[in-house]
């Protein structure tokens, strides 16, 4: 392939990459958006392996790389439970900062790529590999322990070294420093030592960066991790002077900036205190995340024949589901239950959190899966106001997210979050198995209050009980 119909194709494949982004920001043009994104990457992928840069001799390494990348990918996406998808993105953009990491080093160690460049260039390729292999290592640390904690192998709670700030600072400064006296270096022996010493660095900050961030706050870190392999993949197009890489980084960096933010707003979180780490976890320690909450009250326990009875005789209903409907599988049967009563007259919406679950989208995912039309599906702030004037909340597997304690009590972790208001409703059923906690591990008050009801048992079996009910 010529190099101009290589740029060519680099410029069809950005475009569709920029449309698929478009597409995906809306539930009804989501599908194409997808669409979009594959043949892009198609388009880009081949014109990368037939370009110009690549010879016949790189052919086989390709294709082996590719036969063995895909094969694990394969395996990942037809093994991986819905549940564990988020740690799966987890470990993917851990993977996009392993890779930035290991370019660097390659581009950095290859004698040919550094005669390239001379004078300003080189200084400026020189820079590009010392930046690349930092956030590469960054990403690549924080997201395995993004990993460790969303899979439930490192506990929910913040690692709070004394003088955390000053470490991070101290860190700073020593990759400013050795990053001055890698550019200064003249051979690639001589520059080993810094380069080696601020991956380590690196290293060590994502793991410290997100250690300690408490339960609550992890979607943020989340959507961070994603922005950061963004700007790891970006460097990485950089280093290898390729084009369309650093495009389709910076989209995904700044994309996830983008949902950073969003989601620090929804959260009412200040980026920088979480990003500084241990934020709203000074006053109150959380307890483990699904340990057993202390008790504060009497609770009302009913049965399925009840919620059928009172999901009847409600004009509407509002639906929150939350992490455990993802556990439980349970999103078809919701939707049954919500066309028997749609049937009956009765005004059913759904109301989804922007934490809800363990990724941003999680809910929405779920329900479109179920083929739950958009049409009832609200965002938090659209129906947060409707609750006084619903007959019925019912919680599916939900808990951080409609914890009052997160607008009563300033001392708790989730102080401050908005959280959608279901014990203003007539009724407020809570479908959950235990008393237990949920992901941040903290006690809900929302249990004991006087309206509220709690449905135990797992989500998919409670519901499969109230749809025979409701169907009889
Ligand atoms: P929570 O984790 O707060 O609560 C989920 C509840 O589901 C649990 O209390 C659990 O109770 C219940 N549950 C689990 N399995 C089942 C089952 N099979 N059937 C019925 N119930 C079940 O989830 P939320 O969605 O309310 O809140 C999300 C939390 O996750 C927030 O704290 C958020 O900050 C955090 N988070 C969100 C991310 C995101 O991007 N969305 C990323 C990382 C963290 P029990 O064990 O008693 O059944």
């Amino acid at each position: 392939m010529s190099a101009s119909l290589a740029t060519v194709s680099y410029i069809g494949a950005t475009i569709l990459f920029i449309l698929s982004l478009g597409g995906l920001s809306n539930q009804e043009s989501s599908r194409r958006g997808n669409l979009f994104g594959m043949i892009g990457m198609a388009i880009a992928v081949l014109a990368t392996v037939f370009g110009p840069k690549v010879g016949a001799s790189g052919y086989a390494w390709i294709v082996g790389a590719m036969v063995v990348g895909g094969a694990v990918g394969l395996y990942a996406a037809r093994t991986v439970q819905m549940t564990q998808m988020p740690e799966l993105v987890a470990l993917m953009h851990s993977m996009v900062g392993l890779a930035a990491m290991l370019v660097g080093f390659a581009t950095f160690i290859d004698p040919e790529a550094a005669k390239e460049f001379t004078g300003a260039a080189k200084s400026i390729h020189e820079m590009e590999i010392y930046i690349g292999i930092l956030i590469g290592a960054m990403t690549f640390s924080g997201s395995i322990i993004a990993f460790g904690k969303l899979s439930g192998r490192i506990g929910g709670n913040p690692m709070l070294l004394p003088g955390r700030h000053f470490m991070n600072l101290a860190g700073l400064l020593v990759v400013i420093y050795f990053g001055g006296v890698f550019m200064e270096s003249h051979s690639i022996a001589e520059a080993m030592t810094p380069v080696v010493v601020m991956t380590v660095v690196a290293l060590l900050f994502g793991i410290h960066m997100v250690m300690a961030i408490g339960g609550a706050d992890m979607p943020v870190v989340v959507s961070m991790l994603n922005s950061y392999s963004g700007w790891a993949a970006a460097a990485t197009g950089f280093m290898l002077s390729n084009d369309l890489l650093i495009v389709v980084g910076a989209l995904v960096g700044s994309s996830g900036a983008i949902l950073s933010y969003i989601m620090c707003n929804a959260m009412n979180r200040s980026f920088i205190s979480v990003i500084a780490g241990g934020f709203g976890t000074t006053s109150a320690k959380p307890k483990a995340a699904g340990g057993a909450a202390q008790p504060a009250g009497e609770v009302v326990a009913i049965n399925a024949t009840e919620t059928a009875e009172l999901l009847l005789d409600a004009k509407s209903v509002i639906i929150v589901p939350g992490y455990g409907m993802a556990v439980a599988q349970a999103q078809h049967t919701v939707f049954e239950i919500t066309k028997v009563l749609r049937d009956k007259g009765v005004n059913v919406r759904f109301g989804i959190h922007p934490v809800a679950g363990r990724m941003p989208g999680h809910m929405n995912v779920l329900l479109a899966e179920a083929k739950v039309p958009y049409d009832i599906v609200f965002e938090m702030d659209e129906l947060n106001d409707d609750f006084p004037a619903t007959d019925v909340a019912i919680v599916i597997g939900a808990n951080d997210i409609v914890n009052p304690a997160a607008q009563d009590d300033p001392t708790s972790p989730i102080a401050g979050m908005p959280v959608l208001e279901v014990w203003k409703a007539k009724t407020s059923i809570v479908m959950k198995r235990s008393m237990a906690s949920g992901y941040a591990g903290v006690d809900n008050p929302l249990f004991y209050k006087e309206n509220n009801r709690m449905l135990f048992g797992d989500a998919k079996k409670m519901l499969d009980e109230v749809l025979t009910v409701l169907r009889a």
